[in-house]
């Protein structure tokens, strides 16, 4: 039988349309876009296209997007160049405690190169703590990081005005909103951001490559250094196929994001589950419930089993979830993310998340919750 994929947060399937955008540019031209030869130019025009239709997707002028090798690449250019030009009265960098592990290893570099760091906690549901957010945005902030939906809980980050506070506070604004292309309209004009960050790979994209906006006129500093590429904000030859097939990927995610019926028949699938293991396992809850969410996230305290055995035993019984985030799942650690929204040790060690895609159907849905109350019925007998 076909294994049932609940893991999307971590990585998606290519859309059949990317694959098919992708193949000639490996298989028939291979052309460097800087080479000044026919066969180069027809690569350039590719990458040109491509850029065009990330831009279409969050709203910004094509000049301000750049390629990068995935969103750790594009996180980590937003810290170096934020911090490398802001001017040297300021001092401090803000984050939310519920940031991904690529923004929160960046905030300990800088606070290891003597930033001050101030971390914004969440309440139980995930919401971040906006007037604790305002109380420290003051003239010495050079950069404040956030997610826009967060890849554990699906919980969405109320950014409403804090570009504007940002902007009026002479602080760089980068917003990770890795998990919300194909979820949520996205507009960089309404965030009022300076940078953002995408991974093709997170809505049926390739992998290994990424986006990197940058408000025009915002002073930048590139961290990949070497050639002139992407208007020298990034050197590099470029990923020509990644390129147009992340391109193709933002195309479908803007068609999917203004579609509000395959958004709720998603969400219905997402809550038909949830409804599922809560009534059946005790004890159990759904974090960031009672918080916006995304359609296809959930993220269920299983009642008191370890996530990890459950994990183990509904993987052999094929189905494909996960105990956290991807970049986190070697580590038996709990969830950051669960503790800062007050769970303790015990309980963010019992929660598993279910990620869905357009492509998850009823039948998955309720085959995957049979397959989880089993589990954790079988743990629960031993
Ligand atoms: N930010 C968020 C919210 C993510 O979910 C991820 C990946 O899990 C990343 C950043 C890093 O993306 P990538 O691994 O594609 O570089």
């Amino acid at each position: 039988m076909q294994r049932i994929y609940l893991d999307n947060n971590s990585t998606t399937r290519p859309a059949a349309e990317v694959v098919n955008a992708m193949l000639p540019w490996l298989r028939d031209h291979h052309a460097n876009p800087s080479s000044p030869h026919p066969s180069g130019e027809a690569s350039a025009d590719a990458v040109r296209a491509a850029r065009s239709q990330v831009a279409a997707l969050i709203g910004s002028q094509a000049s301000e997007i750049s390629f990068t090798s995935g969103a750790s690449e594009s996180i980590s250019t937003a810290f170096a160049s934020a911090l490398s030009t802001a001017d040297e009265s300021r001092t401090k960098v803000i984050v939310s405690s519920v940031e991904h592990s690529a923004v929160k290893y960046n905030a300990e570099r800088a606070a290891e190169t003597g930033w001050e760091v101030v971390t914004i906690g969440v309440d139980e549901e995930g919401r971040l703590d906006r007037g604790a957010l305002l109380s420290e945005l003051d003239e010495s902030c050079a950069l404040v990081s956030l997610i826009l939906a967060n890849n554990e809980t699906g919980v969405l980050t109320d950014l409403e005005g804090l570009g504007a506070a940002c902007r009026a506070a002479g602080a760089s604004l980068h917003v990770d909103a890795v998990q919300a292309p194909g979820k949520v309209d996205l507009d960089v004009a309404a965030l009022a951001c300076d940078f953002l960050s995408l991974s093709g790979h997170k809505f049926h994209g390739p992998a290994g490559i990424g986006v990197l906006f940058v408000r025009s006129g915002h002073p930048f500093r590139p961290l990949i250094l070497g050639g002139p590429q992407e208007s020298e904000r990034r050197a590099g030859t470029e990923n020509v196929a990644g390129i147009v097939g992340l391109g193709c990927a933002c195309q479908i995610a803007k068609q999917q994001a203004a579609n509000p019926e395959l958004l709720s028949t998603i969400e219905g699938l997402r809550n038909a589950l949830e409804q599922r293991l809560l009534a059946a396992l005790g004890n159990s809850r759904a974090n960031g419930a009672g918080a916006p969410r995304v359609p296809g996230t959930s993220n269920v305290y299983l009642g008191g089993s370890e996530a990890a055995f459950v994990l183990a035993m509904i993987g052999q019984a094929g189905v494909d979830a996960s105990a956290g985030s991807a970049c986190n799942a070697t580590s038996t650690a709990p969830s950051p993310v669960l503790m800062a929204m007050g769970r303790d040790e015990a309980e963010a060690s019992g929660c598993l998340r279910f990620s869905l895609s357009a492509h998850t159907t009823r039948d998955e849905i309720e085959r995957a919750a049979e397959t989880v109350i089993a589990a954790v019925e079988a743990l629960g007998a031993l």
